[in-house]
């Protein structure tokens, strides 16, 4: 019922992804394996990630994410 076909985030191109990476210079992290998902703590890599959400800590712009299980999709809808 719930695709990854369904989540935004598959509409965004991947050159798009590493655009965004790179501005919060995050795009570092990812490579190394040091991006998680912030409901379920897994490893986020190109291939599953599900969310992408904008947040300003000390004036700089960085992203949260969440992967691409429904489980995690769901929290965020929950919790905003
Ligand atoms: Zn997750």
């Amino acid at each position: 019922m719930f695709g990854k076909k369904r989540v935004d985030i598959n509409a965004i191109l991947d050159g798009q992804i590493e655009q965004l990476l790179r501005e919060t210079s995050q795009f570092e992290d990812m490579l190394n394996h040091k991006i998680y998902c912030e409901s379920c703590g897994t490893c986020i890599t190109m291939e599953n990630i599900g969310i992408m959400i904008p947040y300003t800590e000390n004036s700089v712009t960085k992203l949260k994410f969440y992967c691409e299980k429904i489980n995690c999709i769901e929290d965020y809808n929950s919790n905003g």
